[in-house]
C-alpha cells in the first residue's frame, strides 16, 4: 500500500484523469519512496496545459505558470501541478531559454537530472521509469540522464545537486557522471549566489555530510562558492573529524567559519546572501566559540550566549575536543542554574538608575547595567533593588 500521503493526493491524479489527462506522481518523492525516506511533499506531473489544470481545479494559484506549474487547494492541501515539458536551448549554463509544453510523460522524465529523479509513479503504485532509476537507486548511484557533459552544460546547478545528494543521501556519483563532474566543475561560476548557497547549505545538513565535502573538494566545485577558493585545506580539515555527522547544518557552517578564521566574516557571509539574522547569529556563535575554547563554560559567557546558541556552539567544541565537551544535558543544568537568564529579569532599570543618581540619561546608563548585569549574572551581588543601590553606593557608580 503507497505511503499516506500519496493515498491522499490520489483524488488529485483521479480528477485529471476522468478529464482525460494523465497525471503522475514525479521527482524527489517517488525516489524517496524507493528509498524508504520520510516523504515531505508530492510533485504532481500532467498532460494537461495550466489553463486545462485551472479549469479542473476549483482553488488554484499561479505560483509558476510561465515554467507550468499551478498550485492547487484540494481538502485543505496544497498541491503543485506542473504540466509536462521540456526544455531548450540553455545559452548561459543555467535556466533554460525556452519551456515547452508537452503531452507526453517520457519527454518530460527525459529533461530531469538523475535518474533517481527521473521515474513516474501513477495512483495505483504502478511505476514509468525508463531511466533504469530503481537499478541506480539500489546501487545507491548518482547517474545523469543522457550525457553527463551536456546535462552539466545545459545547467550547471545540477553538479551542486549530485554532490548534495551524495551528502543526503549516502550516494556515490556513477563513474562517467563524476569525470564530468570534475571536468566542467567551472560552469559552476555561472550560477546564481542563491542557488549554490541553498545546495551548499543541504550539503552541509547531510547525513553524510563529509563525503559531500570531500567529492565538493576533489571536483574544485568549491572554487566557484562564494569566498572559499582558498579554503581547500579547511574543507577537508572538516571532513577528518569524528562527530561531524551529529552535526545540522547550522553547526557544521560554524565549525567551517571557525577553520576558516575569516576576518571579515560579515563581508564574507554577505556574500553568500544569507539573511542578515544568520549572518549576526554566526558572528555572534563563533566569537562564543572562540571565548568558551579559551575559558570555558563561564556563567557570564553562558548568560551572554543564550541556551540555544550555548549548545550549538557546545555541539561544536565536540568535535574539535570530544573529550573535552559538556554534555547537552550539563549545559542546559548549568544554564538553569543562573540567577538570571535574560535583561528583563534584572530587578533594576534605567529609569531606577536615573532616580537614584539624578543625573540625565545617557551612554553611561547602558554600561551601568551591563556591569550590574555582569555582577548578578556572576553571583557577586544578589538580584535584590535595595542591595544593587547600596552597592551601587558604596562604590561610587552612581
Ligand atoms: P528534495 O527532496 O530536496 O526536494 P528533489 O529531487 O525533489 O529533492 P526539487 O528541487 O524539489 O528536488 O526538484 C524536483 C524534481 O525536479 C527533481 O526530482 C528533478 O526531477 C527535477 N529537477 C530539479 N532541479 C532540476 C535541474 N536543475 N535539472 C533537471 N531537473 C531538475
Ligand atoms: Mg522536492
Amino acid at each position: 500500500m503507497l505511503p499516506s500521503i500519496f493515498q491522499q493526493a490520489v483524488p488529485v491524479l483521479r480528477k485529471l484523469e476522468e478529464a482525460d489527462f494523465e497525471a503522475y506522481f514525479v521527482g524527489g518523492s517517488v525516489r524517496d519512496y524507493f528509498l524508504g525516506r520520510t516523504i515531505n511533499d508530492v510533485d504532481i506531473a500532467t498532460s494537461a496545459y495550466p489553463d486545462e489544470v485551472k479549469r479542473i481545479f476549483q482553488k488554484t494559484f499561479d505560483i509558476g505558470i510561465d515554467h507550468g506549474t499551478v498550485l492547487v487547494m484540494e481538502e485543505g492541501r496544497e498541491y503543485e501541478i506542473t504540466t509536462f515539458r521540456t526544455e531548450s536551448s540553455y545559452t548561459d549554463y543555467r535556466r533554460p531559454d525556452k519551456v515547452e509544453f508537452i503531452r507526453s510523460l517520457e519527454g518530460d522524465l527525459k529533461r530531469r537530472d538523475f535518474t533517481m529523479n527521473s521515474m513516474a509513479m501513477d495512483g495505483g503504485g504502478h511505476v514509468v521509469d525508463p531511466f533504469n532509476g530503481k537499478e541506480d537507486i539500489h546501487n545507491k548511484l548518482i547517474r545523469t540522464v543522457g550525457s553527463p557533459a551536456s546535462r552539466f552544460s545545459e545547467d550547471a546547478l545540477r553538479m551542486m545537486r549530485a554532490v548534495r545528494f551524495v551528502s543526503q543521501l549516502g550516494f556515490t556519483v556513477e563513474h562517467s557522471t563524476l569525470d564530468a563532474l570534475c571536468e566542467h566543475s567551472g560552469l559552476l561560476e555561472h550560477i546564481a549566489v542563491e542557488r549554490k548557497t541553498a545546495e551548499f547549505e543541504k550539503i552541509l545538513g547531510g547525513k553524510w555530510k563529509e563525503e559531500g565535502l570531500k567529492l565538493l573538494v576533489h571536483t574544485n566545485l568549491y572554487r566557484e562558492l562564494p569566498g572559499l577558493s582558498n579554503f581547500h585545506a579547511e574543507l577537508l580539515k572538516l571532513t577528518e573529524l569524528h562527530q561531524l555527522d551529529r552535526l545540522d547544518q547550522h553547526q557544521t557552517w560554524l565549525l567551517l567559519l571557525y577553520y576558516m578564521g575569516k576576518e571579515d566574516l560579515q563581508g564574507f557571509l554577505k556574500r553568500w546572501r544569507l539573511p542578515t539574522k544568520t549572518i549576526h547569529s554566526r558572528s555572534k556563535e563563533l566569537a562564543i566559540l572562540k571565548e568558551r575554547k579559551t575559558t570555558g563554560w563561564t556563567k557570564h559567557l553562558l548568560y551572554r550566549a543564550g541556551l540555544a546558541a550555548a549548545l550549538n556552539v557546545e555541539a561544536v567544541y565536540g568535535c574539535l575536543d570530544p573529550s573535552g565537551s559538556v554534555s547537552s544535558e550539563e549545559l542546559k543544568k548549568q544554564f538553569n542554574q543562573l540567577v538570571i537568564t535574560s535583561r528583563q529579569q534584572l530587578e533594576v532599570t534605567g529609569h531606577d538608575l536615573m532616580t537614584w543618581s539624578a543625573k540625565q540619561g545617557g551612554p553611561w546608563i547602558k554600561e551601568r547595567l551591563a556591569e550590574i548585569e555582569m555582577n548578578i549574572v556572576n553571583e557577586t551581588v544578589p538580584n535584590d533593588k535595595e542591595v544593587i543601590r547600596r552597592w551601587l553606593e558604596t562604590c561610587s557608580r552612581l
